[in-house]
């Protein structure tokens, strides 16, 4: 497998030629060496205040049935005091303590010591060892891709523990959610302090790291691009999928068996979530070996920000619809739980084939079929530190000539969906699309700046030939 690896270097890697070729004026691209006042205030204003607000989410939902604005009036009125909150609040525990820990080790068990099997007999997925895309300084790494795999384990383990075995109760997550919050901050900063720690003292790869000078900065964004330990424990594959996204369909069960605990009946609305939030996780796991090439992978230095906000961001305020309805079981008519359901699902169709679309053009040069016709392109062409020049295309025809990004409009359909499924009491659920939007809106305009500095006039002219980014004639 891994000498059929190693001959199938990517397309892009053919074309090298020397730094002597180049005609392009761009420079080496990859996240900002300088760091502007306005990011930097950023940065400052998510370190200090991402923690906060996934505290008050959770708390909101515990306190007060998560209504969003009665914690500020009664904190506004004297009616209560932070103390008497922070009181209130379940403290860490030994069992939560317990219990992450031992579904952290599972997880770092079943990556690293479980080679996949899944792409022995399932037709069309892609797992076992894959290449990410060529880095800055020009590295290609290896992955194992196992996450179909580690999702089906899981799960299985959870069905037979929580109603066959009966070893612990499926409402497991639900009943230790804010102890269990406290073990995923301890692990998020951990993680993230330790990338910091080994991009100083032990990179990975020290041509791909970047010092930008300001320290809040690095710990955010990260150094080291791909920091790994050994060959193959890759700490943004594993943190990016695995601890989060592995678990985000384990909580959404755990909070559809408490609603049947308390109510006796699962609600519509909380099927629509956990079906419509499901096919977007296997979704991931399904196509994880497309995840190395996206910006996430490809981009993204491991910082908090990935590290953070995968251990707490992601598990905690990806699921507020579940929390929600846990506590708000909404019944929808029929008719409104079809459009939901033919929203999302038209969503999710979008989202995957906008995504396909790039990928089969990428992995195929372009010699493929896009809507029936051989697609059309942009030629372009950057260099990577060495000074090596790559050539590469960018499609301008299918939902890419649509607009530049249409795999996020998909993406924000289905995001609206979820919200959807709770009715309109409440602001808290709806949280994820506002989130989303704006998540999505900076991420375009982040990867079309990254874009530019790597293609430089390429680009230009790939933006003259599809100029809307989300909404065509709009955005
Ligand atoms: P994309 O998959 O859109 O990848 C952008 C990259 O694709 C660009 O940097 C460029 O990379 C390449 N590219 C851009 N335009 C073209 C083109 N016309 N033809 C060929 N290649 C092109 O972005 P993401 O990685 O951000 O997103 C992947 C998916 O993940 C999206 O569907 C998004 O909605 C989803 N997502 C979900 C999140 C969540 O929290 N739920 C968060 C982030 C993303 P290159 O340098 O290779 O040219």
């Amino acid at each position: 497998m891994a000498a059929h690896q190693e001959k199938k270097t990517s397309e892009e890697r053919k074309h090298k030629s020397t730094q002597n070729d180049t005609q392009t004026s761009q420079v080496q691209w990859g996240r900002a060496w300088e760091v502007d006042w306005f990011s930097l205030a950023s940065i400052l204003f998510l370190l200090m205040f991402a923690p906060l607000i996934v505290y008050y989410f959770v708390m909101s939902c515990d306190q007060y049935q998560c209504s969003l604005i009665d914690p500020l009036i009664d904190l506004f009125t004297g009616n209560k005091h932070l103390s008497d909150i922070w009181n209130k609040t379940p403290t860490l525990t030994y069992r939560a303590a317990g219990i992450y820990a031992l579904w952290v080790t599972f997880q770092v068990f079943l990556y690293v010591f479980v080679p996949d099997f899944c792409h022995k007999f399932l037709p069309g997925y892609v797992g076992g060892v894959q290449e990410g895309a060529v880095t800055p300084a020009g590295v290609v790494n290896k992955y194992e891709i196992n996450g179909l795999q580690a999702w089906i384990i899981t799960h299985v383990f959870w069905f037979a523990n929580a109603y066959y075995f009966h070893c612990f109760s499926p409402t497991i997550i639900f009943d230790n959610w804010i102890p269990l919050l406290w073990c995923a901050n301890i692990l998020g900063y951990a993680v993230s302090t330790f990338a910091m720690i080994k991009g100083y003292f032990f990179p990975t790869n020290a041509k791909d790291c970047k010092f930008t000078g300001n320290f809040f900065y690095d710990y955010m964004m990260g150094i080291e691009f791909n920091p790994r330990i050994g060959k193959w424990f890759d700490f943004k594959l594993f943190f990016n999928g695995r601890p989060g996204i592995v678990a985000w369909t384990l909580i959404n069960l755990s909070y559809a068996a408490k609603q049947q605990e308390l109510y006796g009946q699962v609600t519509n609305s909380m099927i629509l979530v956990n079906v419509l939030q499901g096919i977007y996780v296997l979704d991931f796991f399904w196509n994880e070996a497309w995840y190395l090439k996206t910006i996430d992978i490809c981009h993204d230095h491991f910082g908090w920000y990935l590290g953070w906000g995968d251990c707490v961001w992601l598990p905690y305020l990806y699921t507020l619809q579940g929390l929600y309805l846990v506590y708000h079981p909404v019944q929808l008519r029929t008719a409104n739980a079809i459009g939901i359901l033919m929203l999302g699902l038209i969503g999710y169709y979008i989202f995957r084939m906008t995504n396909h679309q790039k990928d089969l053009f990428r992995r195929t040069n372009g010699n493929c079929k896009i809507w029936g016709k051989k697609p059309e392109y942009i030629e372009c062409s950057y260099m990577s530190v060495d000074g090596t020049k790559y050539y590469s295309k960018l499609m301008t025809s299918g939902f890419w000539g649509w607009a530049r990004h249409f795999n996020y409009t998909g993406d924000l359909m289905g995001s609206l969906a979820y919200c959807l499924t709770c009715g309109f009491e409440h602001i808290l659920p709806y949280f994820y699309i506002v989130y989303m939007t704006i998540l999505l809106t900076h991420r375009c305009i982040r990867d079309e700046h990254r874009c530019f500095s790597k293609y430089g006039k390429d680009w230009k002219r790939y933006t003259a030939a599809v100029p809307y980014r989300l909404i065509p004639g709009i955005f």
